[in-house]
């Protein structure tokens, strides 16, 4: 799939709430107790407290050094303390340190909504002399400056207090929200295994009868997935689906009703319309009207498409049902993969067995270590939060760029998605960035082997995609440059981009190699692999602007009538490629809304420049050190130093069109 909806980075919407420092960075134990977590993450908060009261006691002309620095030492502190807080409350074994991190999310979100609402701080800012600072400097403050205005710090007394009393309340939300589907695993019962026809013969074998002789599927990833696109039994497909598209309900109807009025009514303190409005202030698109405009542009391009794939999916059912005239949303999967097996001859288990885990690991490091100039060495003698959890360094020659860990395989209380989570920002001189990959594939300890879908592969190279862009951004002096700190609606594009060496038959030949012949991967396979990713990308595409309109216009008007429900049959309507499924709630379950809000139309506004940018590597081949070197300096490295736009520009020599993009979703584009 290039689309993946389930894979995201974790970021912060508040420049300022980007940094950190202090404890030995590459302390080896990495772990955590609940107790140690939250005395370390005490620790950061005071730190940075005693950090902020020092520039406010500045007597005197303001400067660079005496306002500027100090507040980035303390930013550094906040960094670390919400870059560790996240990435424990979702990936921790101990339900403890979860729970403890969770706290300390909130202690975090807390300082930084003080500090964005403080006055004193805002003063201090605006009156540092920085004329003859650099490039970076003119731009953290005009970043800093920018979102302290839509902090609300330039509002009243009464308002400021209302904002945080939103913000806090908001946090809870979102975590309630995200915490009632994480823990909202639910579950159908086969009767036996012929109910499981059609699937691979590993997930029988690990699907066994219980004592009660039934089997037991649940709406997990790795159970849900693979019955959706195999499993004969279309009454077992449809009672999962409805179990799928209820996890978080009933809860979440109210916990997202609440979320949705608080988030209006602090747009509305802050001068805004709506909330779509005031999100997008500090986003490439600019506004509400603009996203909904972008995603009518992009729904209409794919709607002649989307026809296509669906009359294809007919004829397909019309094999089980002669009388079938449409296509429903559970049976899409299901069709899809037949289509790709019988019209491109492509079955994605015949892919499987050159997609064992460490291989593919090990070739994503050759991969993306050959393109960059760069090189992974294992880090030994950690001591991590989980077994399974392995760390890494990334070199250029003798210099040491960062760190990550990668913690790839499912455990109970896990996030269940794909994202790359941050540990520390990297600044320049002071501490290397690093960075936590968490996905959900096979696990080699536990299965031998441990055999990838093509789609997981894709999914790690969009993740590492991620990953690089920290390590490489992460050697600035500031912190809310340094990183990921780019436009919202930009940060998929690199990890976009990464994903097209996974589609590629040469590429793929370096690493996809049988696990028990030693073959690599027959061109001709790759061939049929991309045809049929090709086949039902119009559906996909509409599907995704369902989810974009959705996350608008939840947004875009008064909450107090809104039924969420209502609203998202209407939009499945106008926008989804299969009609709504009664008795199923969605919204209850789709976690995006937490994180992005209003604005989920960033993954295909991201996708239309990673199309653009790379065409430059079309144009001579995909491993071109030229190519590839201003892509890592002008993209990667650049972080947040300039508006994306303009790094765009920089790397394309002009500004970016939807050429590359209409190209793509009409099927012209070169068969490699
Ligand atoms: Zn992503």
């Amino acid at each position: 799939m290039s689309i993946k909806r389930n894979a995201h980075i974790m970021t912060l919407c508040f420049a300022l709430t980007g940094m950190t420092v202090s404890r030995p960075c590459l302390a080896n134990n990495l772990d955590r107790t609940a107790d140690g977590l939250h005395q370390e993450i005490a620790e950061h908060l005071a730190a940075a407290q005693k950090l902020l009261e020092q520039v406010l006691a500045v007597k005197g002309g303001r400067t660079i050094d005496n306002t500027l620095r100090p507040a980035n030492e303390m930013n550094m502190h906040l960094d670390t303390a919400s870059e560790k807080a996240s990435l424990f409350a979702q990936t921790h074994p101990d339900e403890a340190v979860r729970t403890a991190a969770e706290k300390a999310q909130q202690d975090v979100s807390k300082f930084f909504t003080d500090l964005g609402l403080n006055r004193e701080l805002f003063e201090a800012f605006k009156s540092a002399d920085i004329s003859n600072a650099d490039n970076d400097t003119r731009r953290i403050m005009e970043k800093t400056l920018r979102d302290f205005r839509l902090a609300g710090v330039d509002r009243d007394d009464a308002t400021r207090k209302r904002i945080k009393q939103l913000q806090d309340e908001m946090v809870k939300l979102n975590q309630a929200f995200g915490k009632n589907i994480r823990e909202s695993v639910r579950s159908i019962k086969v009767d036996s295994p012929s109910d499981l026809a059609g699937l691979p013969e590993d997930y029988i074998e690990a699907h066994a009868p219980g004592d009660d002789g039934k089997i037991t599927i649940t709406t997990d990833y790795p159970d849900y997935i693979p019955f959706m696109n195999y499993a004969k039994s279309d009454k077992y497909r449809l009672a999962i689906y409805r179990e799928y598209r209820k996890r978080g309900y009933p809860k979440n109807l109210s916990v997202l009703s609440d979320l949705l009025t608080k988030r209006a009514e602090l747009a509305s303190l802050l001068g805004f319309d709506n909330w779509a409005d005031y999100i997008t202030q500090d986003k490439m698109i600019g506004s509400a009207a603009a996203i909904d405009k972008f995603v009518n542009k992009i729904a209409e391009l794919a709607k002649a498409p989307a026809e296509r794939d669906m009359a294809a999916l007919i004829v397909a059912k019309r094999l089980d049902f002669p009388d079938a005239d449409r296509i429903l949303d559970y049976e899409k999967g299901y069709y899809e993969e037949r289509v790709r097996s019988t019209k491109f001859d492509f079955d994605s288990q015949e892919a499987r067995p050159y997609f064992e885990f460490s291989r593919v690991q090990q070739g994503l490091f050759d991969v993306t270590g050959r393109l960059f100039g760069v090189e992974f060495r294992p880090v030994k003698g950690m001591k991590l939060w989980h077994k399974d959890v392995t760390a890494w360094d990334i070199y250029d020659g003798d210099e040491h760029i960062g760190r990550f860990m990668l913690d790839l395989h499912t455990r109970p209380g896990k996030y269940k998605h794909a994202a790359c989570f941050g540990y520390q920002t990297g600044i320049r001189g002071k501490r290397i960035p690093i960075s936590v990959l968490v996905c959900n594939f096979p696990n080699p300890r536990t299965s031998s082997p441990a055999l990838m879908e093509h789609s997981d592969v894709v999914t790690f190279f969009h993740e590492f995609g991620h990953l690089l862009h920290a390590m490489f951004s992460g050697h600035h002096d500031w912190i809310g440059i340094s990183g990921i700190s780019t436009e919202w609606d930009f940060v998929e594009a690199p990890s976009q981009m990464l994903e097209e060496w996974s589609w590629d038959a040469n590429v793929l030949r370096m690493f996809a190699k049988h696990h028990e012949t030693g073959e690599p991967i027959p061109t001709a396979m790759v061939k049929k692999m991309r045809a049929a990713r090709d086949f039902g990308k119009g559906m996909q595409v509409r599907q995704q602007m369902f989810y974009a309109s959705m996350s608008l216009n939840y947004h875009n008007r008064d909450p107090k009538s809104l039924d969420t429900t209502e609203l998202m049959k209407q939009l499945t309507d106008r926008y989804a490629p299969c009609d709504y499924i009664e008795d199923t709630y969605m919204q209850c379950s789709f976690g995006h809304l937490t994180g992005y809000s209003a604005i989920y139309y960033t993954y295909m506004w991201s996708m239309v420049i990673a199309k653009d940018m790379f065409s430059e590597f079309e144009k001579t081949t995909m491993f071109d050190p030229s190519v590839a070197k201003r892509y890592r300096r002008s993209i990667l490295e650049a972080g947040g130093a300039k508006p994306a736009a303009k790094l765009v520009e920089d790397f394309l020599g002009r500004e970016y069109s939807f050429d590359a993009y209409g190209k793509w979703l009409r099927g012209d584009t070169p068969a490699s």
